[in-house]
């Protein structure tokens, strides 16, 4: 809830259009349907800014569709950051391995030409820049003021703080802080997203807004 006006965070359940959520059921990566259309209603709400919405974490552009729709409707431009080289677990080995992403050449993962395909399937490549490159490094050298930061990097302690610090300070009054992967309870997953989720809950800087399934959302107040 706001708690100035008492009214959720997100008021308007704004849908995708039909394409993109085609193209999203389609996408390889880690976003269940319920948590992308709540990460969708809180981008269209957050557009309403006029400032671009930032994305941590890639991976083959599976939620970046749905920032990339709601950045079409509020004509603004959707950001997206990842080395393309995979977190731990999506390594060789690991339990989120794909082999289908891994560059036959370098012989290490690469999933910016699936991000690439993905995008241009939906129809949504212009409204879209994506920022190849490690998180904290880009956002050392970032200056505009963001509506909404989508943090869904790597799921370390060491990652998730550094997204969350480097991150955080571009985020405009009014905006949207929304974190993927929020585990309270140890057995459903890593614990590094839900501290970050309680260290933004204790600065005492944010509005908890709604919940859907490990996706929360948050407004700088
Ligand atoms: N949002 C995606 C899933 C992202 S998976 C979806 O909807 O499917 C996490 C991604 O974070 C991986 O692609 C990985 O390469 C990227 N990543 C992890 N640590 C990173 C870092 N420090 N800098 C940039 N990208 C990182
Ligand atoms: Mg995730």
């Amino acid at each position: 809830m706001n708690q100035a006006t008492d009214e959720p965070v997100t008021r308007t359940a704004a849908r995708p259009e039909p394409r993109t959520l085609a193209a999203f059921e389609a996408a390889k990566g880690f976003m269940p349907r319920d948590e992308g259309l709540a990460l969708y209603a809180a981008a269209v709400e957050a557009g309403a800014l006029g400032l671009p919405l930032l994305e941590v974490g890639t991976y083959c552009g599976r939620s970046t569709l749905l920032l990339a729709d709601a950045a079409r409707r509020a004509g603004v431009t959707a950001l997206t950051v990842d080395h393309h080289r995979g977190s731990e677990e999506q390594q060789p080995g690991w339990e989120y391995h794909d082999p289908e992403v891994v560059d036959p050449v370098v012989g290490r993962m690469d999933t910016l030409p699936t991000f690439r395909r993905t995008l241009h399937a939906a129809g949504l490549e212009e409204h879209v820049v994506a920022l190849v490159g490690r998180s904290p490094q880009v956002a050392a050298v970032w200056g505009t003021p963001l509506g909404l930061v989508f943090i869904d990097g790597g799921h370390t302690e060491e990652h998730a703080t550094a997204d969350y610090e480097g991150w955080t300070p571009h985020l405009a009054p009014g905006g949207l802080l929304v974190i993927h992967d929020v585990f309270p309870d140890p057995a459903d997953g890593g614990q590094a997203p839900h501290h970050i989720h309680e260290r933004a809950l204790a600065s005492g800087a944010y509005t908890p807004g709604p919940a859907t399934g490990s996706l929360r959302v948050l407004r700088r107040r």
